[in-house]
């Protein structure tokens, strides 16, 4: 099927509880959006299959968690201050604001263009002003006087807190290279351009990992990091496919143009996802050469070193860096994910087909019908579930009508709980229930004593 329209997903998300736009009483706030309760469990579950792939079931990968406010030196030393900047231009008519560069990539569609073929405002064809350069980095001030010595910045990537404290854990950890550093967190940047829902927004949160290695012998043809950078590019591929289940055919690799790349990158290639308005950036990943570590070292005046034990060497390790968007995650699993398609009775029913471990709720108990003869065998098989798995009691409107919420949000099982399991005029019952598939629709009944059992088979713990 088709990916939905982005209006579709957008009010799902709403009604269902994944994303809410922020602060809505008050109008709302442009590029910013609220994670209501099924949201967070998406997003917690995307971070842990991250970590997990990332760091738990590797062995040459560390986990990091860095102040996100920190000495502003930091982004002096990273080139941000300087450099992270967007060109603007502002409608000298509705004073408006656009990135130059998105204008001309198509992000505010068709743009109309003056005689000299330069764009005109999007909204009313107002002239623009020529580009200026604009930091997208916050500013914040530490303590009560708001002088620039008390100025700080919120961090806009998380890989900076990971090169300053390369030695620290590399020490620590006793690591040689290679080894990685990862670290999942929130970012800021000051984004003028239309979101697109969770998209593009002034806070999100980012899942980096800083991969450091031996500098190749020879530095104007790095052939063995240009293969290390490949096989990180095919793992997250992987990953993308594999463990978050995207469709192959709506993913793909991009590498960056020589023309493109920041002059310290060796390469850099996109995965990129087919978005309802066209391909997108969903994960960079970047050959940064010894980049970050020389710059910060320059700056600090700190070694920022590796000793080779083999050749007695201080060496700059080199560093290939997969950055990922967990909330851009998130939205490209909910698109990804949605499917309208027949029910039982050849009505449509939206379906949520997220793989089993990223599903918010994982089991819903629902007894037959609200009815005091089922509701305490119910709440016992809602009780043993629950701290095993994330798991939705519900007992109001027809059975009918909870299955389609539960497809809805996406719930693998549902457990049902009828007068068979309990017994009814006077006849003892099976202690039986039934597990309901949500792709299938297929039902089995299995006893209440190998539930956990059966359900393990279905939807895994984690
Ligand atoms: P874009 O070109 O889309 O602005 P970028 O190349 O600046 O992205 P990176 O700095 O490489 O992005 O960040 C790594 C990842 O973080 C991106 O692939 C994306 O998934 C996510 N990301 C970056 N900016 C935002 C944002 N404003 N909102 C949501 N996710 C973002």
């Amino acid at each position: 099927m088709p990916a939905p329209d982005l209006e579709t997903i957008v009010s799902l998300a709403k009604r269902r509880g994944f994303v809410f736009p922020s602060a809505e009483i008050y109008g709302g706030f442009a590029n910013a959006y609220d994670y209501g309760p099924l949201g967070v469990e998406l997003k917690r579950n995307i971070r842990e299959a991250w970590w997990r792939s990332m760091v738990q079931e590797r062995d040459d990968v560390v986990g990091l968690d860095a102040a996100l406010i920190t000495n502003p030196l930091v982004w002096v030393g990273s080139g941000h201050v300087a450099n992270f900047t967007d060109p603007l231009v502002d409608c000298k008519r509705c004073q408006r604001r656009f990135r130059a560069d998105h204008l001309e990539e198509g992000a505010y569609g068709e743009v109309p263009r003056d005689a000299n073929g330069n764009p005109l405002c999007p909204y009313d064809g107002g002239e623009l002003t020529e580009p200026r350069q604009f930091n997208m980095m916050f500013r914040t001030q530490v303590g009560p006087v708001a002088d620039e010595a008390n100025m700080a910045y919120l961090p806009p990537e998380t890989a900076q807190g990971i090169f300053v404290n390369f030695v620290n854990v590399q020490q620590s950890m006793r690591r040689k290279l290679p080894f990685g550093i990862a670290q999942t967190r929130v970012s800021f940047r000051n984004e003028i351009t239309p979101g697109r829902f969770i998209f593009r927004t002034l806070e999100f949160e980012q899942m980096e990992m800083e991969y450091f290695c031996m500098p190749p012998r020879d530095r104007d043809n790095p052939v063995e990091y240009l293969a290390l950078h490949r096989q990180w590019v095919e793992e997250r591929l992987r990953w993308y496919i594999e463990v978050i289940g995207i469709a192959p055919e709506r993913l793909r690799l991009r590498d960056h143009d020589k023309d493109e790349l920041s002059h310290y990158s060796a390469a850099t290639t996109d995965i990129e996802y087919l978005f309802p308005w066209g391909w997108g950036e969903l994960e960079g990943i970047a050959a940064r050469t010894d980049f970050d570590l020389s710059s910060h070292a320059k700056l600090s005046g700190q070694p920022l070193t590796y000793f080779d034990e083999d050749t007695g060497q201080h060496v700059v390790p080199w560093v290939i860096e997969p950055a990922a968007g967990l909330t851009r995650t998130l939205a490209v699993v909910l698109l990804d994910a949605y499917s309208e398609e027949p029910d039982e009775k050849g009505e449509k029913r939206v379906v949520l087909k997220f793989k089993p471990r990223l599903a918010p709720i994982k089991v819903a108990v629902l007894p037959l019908s609200k009815n005091d003869a089922l509701r305490p065998t119910a709440r016992r098989v809602y009780d043993m579930l629950r701290p095993l798995w994330m798991t939705q009691y519900d007992e109001t409107q027809s059975i009918g009508r909870r299955y389609r919420r539960q497809d809805e949000i996406g719930t693998p099982c549902c457990v049902t709980i009828d007068f068979q399991t309990v017994g009814e005029d006077g006849q003892p019952g099976d202690d039986c229930v039934t597990i309901r598939d949500r792709d299938t629709q297929a039902q089995v009944r299995v006893p209440i004593s190998g539930l956990v059992a059966a359900l393990e088979e279905r939807v895994p713990r984690c």
